[in-house]
C-alpha cells in the first residue's frame, strides 16, 4: 500500500485549509489524500465561452456579458435588465432584495453573469445569477469550474484549493506511479486542462470514468476469485449407489438429454475431491428438481446426510411428498418448516443431529442455529435467487466438513450477470423442456376490458379446465396482500357465481393452504385466487388459464415463471396480463416482450436492459449497490476484458486497487 496517497489530510498541512474545514471533511468520512481526490465534482461551470442572448436555450447554464440598462424593484423582487452587444436583453431576477447586490448593480455597470436560463412571456431570464464585475479592458480568463458536492463547513473554494494543491504535488503523492489514474483524477476534477481538452471534455470524462470503473471491477473480481480459491475446499467423494438407482427406476419418465448431461456433470463434480459449487439454471418446468433429488440420494448412498432448501413452505412440502412417493421408506426424509409445533420440531432436530434423518427438506427455518447435522455433505438450494448469499453460506457452514452445493434456479441470470455474481460457481443450463409441453399464448388486456378476462375464466371452466387468478403486490406486507386477494376474490365471486373458487395467501395457516391446493389438484375447485405464494412449484397440468392483475409490478423473469404454472398438460394454455391506466411506455414494452418471447433467458436479458440489474435481482442481494464507479448495466461490456486482465495484473495496479477499494470490497462481501 502506498503510504503517500493514504496520508491523512490533517498531517500534510494543505495551505489555506484550516482545522474547521478538516473537521467538515472528516464529518463526511474524508480523511486521506485519496478520499479527497475521489470526491469528484457533481458538475462543472463552463465559463470558457460567452454566449449571446439570442442563442440561449431554456434550462441550460449560460455565461453572458453585457451592460445593465434598467433596474426595477417591484415589492420584494429586484430586477436588472442586461443587454449584450447585439442589443438583446436578459432579465436578471433576485427574489430577495440583497443590499449588497443592489448597491453594486447599477445602470451602466458592465458584468458577466452565469446561471440557468428560463423563459417567460417577456423572454429569457436568469434567477440569482453569479455576477462578475468587470472593468473596460479587463482580460477574459476562460474558466472551467468544478462544482463539488455540498459539504457543510467546507466551501467550494476550499475544496478546489485543496484538490489543486494535491494534484499539483504530483511527485509527492504519486511519484512516478499511477500515471493513468492520475490522469483520470485530473480529468474528473477538470483540473488544468488545455482548451483543446476542454473542447472534447465529454469524451475525456467518459473515458476517465470508464477507467475507474474498470479498476473497481477488477478489484471486485479479484476478491471473487480469492473467494473461489477459498471455496475450493477438500470434500468427500460421492458416488451413486443403490438408493440413487432406486430413485432413477422409480421415475415415471426418462431424463431428457439436457437433464442427463447435467446429471453427468454433477457426478463428475462429486468425484473431484473438493466441494462442488454448481448453479443449474433452467426455465420454469424444465425439470430441475429431479437433478436435486438425485444428488441428495448420492449423498445418502455414500453414508452421509443431505439437505434441500426451498423458498416456500408449499414447495418444501411438495418436495418432501415427491421424495416420499418416489422412494417410500428406503430413506428417512424430514420436513422442517415454520409451522411445526415445538415438540415436533424438537424431535425432528434430534433426529437430524443423531443422523436418523438422511435427507432434510425445509424452508428458511433451516438456517437457524439450532439445526445441526451429524454429517452433512450436500446442500441443494432450490430457487436460490430469493436467498441472499449470506444465507447460502450459513447453510453451507452446517457441515463438519466442506459441503457440496447445488443451486437450482428458474430465474435465469444473464451470462454477464451470472459471471459477475457467481464467479466461483460452475453453471449448467437446462435449455430444453420435458416432452409434451404446449406453448402458452399470452395477451395484454386493459383493466377496462375486464369482461374479456371473466369470459375467459368461464370458458375455461366450461371445458373442465382450471385457472389461476393472481393479484401480486409489491408491498412486502402479507396483511395487505391478503386484503388484495380477498378483494379480488369477492369481486370474482360476485361476477362468476357459478365458478368454484378459493382465495390463497401467505396469511393462511399452512394446513388451510394445503387443503385448498389439494382441492385444486383433485378438481373440486376450478380457480385459485392467489398472491405470489403459488409462484413456484405448483404443478397442476389441468390448469390452462393464468390471469395476472397488475403485472407491471413484477419482473419479467418472475412473470414468466408465474405463467409457467400453466401449459403443463396437453391442452392449449393462455395467460392474460391485466394492466391499469398508469402503465408507462417502458411498462407496456416489457409486457409486450412477454407476449412475444417464451424463453426465460431472453426475457431476463430484456428486463436487465429495461430495468437494470438492481431491479432484476433485488438491489440488496446483487451486492452491486456499493460500487462507486462500476455500473453493472452501463459497464457490462467491461466484464470480459476485466476477467482477461486478472492474470496479467501488475503490482502497481494491485497497489492502486488496495488503496482505492479495500473498504468498498469488504462492504460488498458483508452485504453478500
Ligand atoms: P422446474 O425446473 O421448474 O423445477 P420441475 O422439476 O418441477 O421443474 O419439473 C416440472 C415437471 O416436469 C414435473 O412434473 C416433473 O415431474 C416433470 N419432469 C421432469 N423431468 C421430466 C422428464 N424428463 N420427462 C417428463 N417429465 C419430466
Ligand atoms: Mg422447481
Amino acid at each position: 500500500m502506498d503510504a503517500k496517497l493514504s496520508s491523512l489530510l490533517a498531517e500534510i498541512k494543505i495551505p489555506k485549509i484550516g482545522p474547521k474545514t478538516l473537521e467538515a471533511l472528516h464529518a463526511r468520512s474524508i480523511f486521506t489524500v485519496i478520499d479527497l481526490l475521489l470526491c469528484f465534482p457533481l458538475h462543472y461551470k463552463n465559463k470558457l465561452k460567452l454566449s449571446m442572448i439570442e442563442d440561449l436555450q431554456a434550462d441550460q447554464d449560460a455565461y453572458i456579458e453585457g451592460v445593465i440598462v434598467q433596474i426595477n424593484k417591484p415589492g420584494k423582487i429586484f430586477k436588472a435588465l442586461l443587454q449584450d452587444s447585439d442589443r438583446r436583453r436578459l432579465d436578471l431576477v433576485f427574489f430577495q432584495q440583497n443590499q449588497w447586490i443592489m448597491d453594486k448593480l447599477r445602470v451602466g455597470t458592465r458584468v458577466r453573469v452565469y446561471g440557468k436560463i428560463t423563459f417567460n412571456d417577456y423572454g429569457p431570464q436568469m434567477a440569482h445569477p453569479e455576477i462578475e464585475y468587470i472593468g473596460w479592458g479587463q482580460l477574459f480568463i476562460p474558466k472551467f469550474e468544478p462544482v463539488y458536492p455540498t459539504i457543510q463547513g467546507a466551501s467550494q473554494r476550499s475544496l478546489s484549493l485543496a484538490v489543486d494543491y494535491l494534484l499539483n504535488a504530483k511527485d509527492r503523492f504519486f511519484g512516478s506511479q499511477y500515471t493513468t489514474f492520475y490522469r483520470c483524477l485530473q480529468v474528473l476534477h477538470g483540473w488544468r486542462l488545455t482548451p483543446d481538452e476542454l473542447n472534447g471534455y465529454l469524451s475525456l470524462q467518459q473515458k476517465a470514468s470508464e477507467e475507474l470503473a474498470f479498476i473497481e471491477g477488477l478489484a471486485y473480481f479479484i476478491k471473487l476469485h480469492d473467494k473461489e480459491r477459498l471455496m475450493q475446499r477438500e470434500a468427500v467423494l460421492l458416488a451413486p449407489g443403490q438408493l440413487t438407482q432406486q430413485l432413477m427406476n422409480a421415475l415415471p419418465y426418462q431424463l431428457t438429454a439436457g437433464q442427463a448431461a447435467i446429471w453427468k456433470e454433477i457426478q463428475v463434480d462429486f468425484t473431484q475431491g473438493y466441494a462442488t459449487h454448481r448453479l443449474v439454471q433452467g426455465d420454469v418446468g424444465s425439470g430441475k428438481t429431479i437433478l436435486g433429488f438425485l444428488s441428495l440420494t448420492v449423498a445418502v448412498d455414500a453414508g452421509y446426510q443431505a439437505v434441500m432448501m426451498a423458498p416456500t413452505e408449499i414447495l418444501a412440502q411438495q418436495h418432501y411428498e415427491s421424495l416420499h412417493t418416489l422412494l417410500g421408506s428406503a430413506v428417512k426424509v424430514g420436513l422442517l418448516t415454520g409451522s411445526l409445533t415445538i415438540a415436533q420440531r424438537r424431535l425432528l432436530l434430534m433426529e437430524v443431529e443423531s443422523g436418523a434423518i438422511d435427507i432434510l427438506i425445509g424452508t428458511q427455518a433451516l438456517f437457524q442455529e439450532s439445526v445441526t447435522f451429524k454429517d452433512l455433505v450436500l446442500a441443494v438450494i432450490d430457487e436460490q435467487q430469493r436467498f441472499g448469499v449470506a444465507q447460502r453460506a450459513k447453510l453451507l457452514s452446517k457441515g463438519k466438513q466442506a459441503v457440496h452445493h447445488l443451486t437450482l434456479t428458474a430465474t435465469p441470470i444473464p451470462r454477464t450477470l451470472a459471471m459477475a455474481m457467481f464467479g466461483h460457481l460452475s453453471i449448467s443450463t437446462l435449455r430444453e423442456k420435458p416432452p409434451g409441453r404446449t406453448p402458452i399464448d399470452t395477451y395484454t388486456l386493459s383493466r377496462s376490458k375486464m369482461d374479456i378476462a371473466l369470459n375467459s375464466v368461464s370458458n375455461c371452466v366450461k371445458k373442465k379446465m382450471q385457472c389461476y387468478w393472481i393479484c401480486p403486490l409489491i408491498e412486502q406486507s402479507e396483511v395487505i396482500e391478503a386484503q388484495a386477494v380477498e378483494q379480488s376474490y369477492q369481486f370474482l365471486k360476485e361476477k362468476l357465481p357459478h365458478i368454484r373458487m378459493e382465495p390463497l395467501h401467505g396469511r393462511m395457516p399452512s394446513l388451510k393452504r394445503t387443503e385448498i391446493l389439494n382441492k385444486f389438484y383433485d378438481g373440486s375447485i376450478d380457480m385459485i385466487v392467489s398472491t405470489l405464494v403459488i409462484e413456484v412449484g405448483i404443478n397442476n397440468p389441468n390448469a390452462t388459464l393464468m390471469v395476472i392483475e397488475s403485472p407491471d409490478r413484477l419482473g419479467l423473469a418472475q412473470l414468466h415463471q408465474l405463467r409457467g404454472r400453466v401449459g403443463r398438460g396437453h391442452q392449449k394454455s393462455y395467460c392474460l396480463l391485466i394492466y391499469g391506466d398508469s402503465l408507462t411506455e417502458t411498462g407496456i414494452q416489457r409486457l409486450q416482450s412477454l407476449c412475444e418471447y417464451d424463453d426465460g433467458f431472453q426475457l431476463a436479458e430484456i428486463d436487465l436492459e429495461l430495468r437494470g440489474p438492481g431491479q432484476l435481482l433485488g438491489a440488496k442481494q446483487s451486492g452491486f449497490t456499493s460500487f462507486k464507479f462500476f455500473d453493472l448495466q452501463k459497464h457490462q461490456y467491461l466484464i470480459e476484458p476485466i476477467l482477461k486482465k486478472i492474470p496479467h495484473i501488475t503490482s502497481e495496479e494491485m497497489n492502486l486497487i488496495e488503496i482505492l477499494f479495500t473498504e468498498t470490497n469488504d462492504q460488498i462481501y458483508l452485504e453478500n
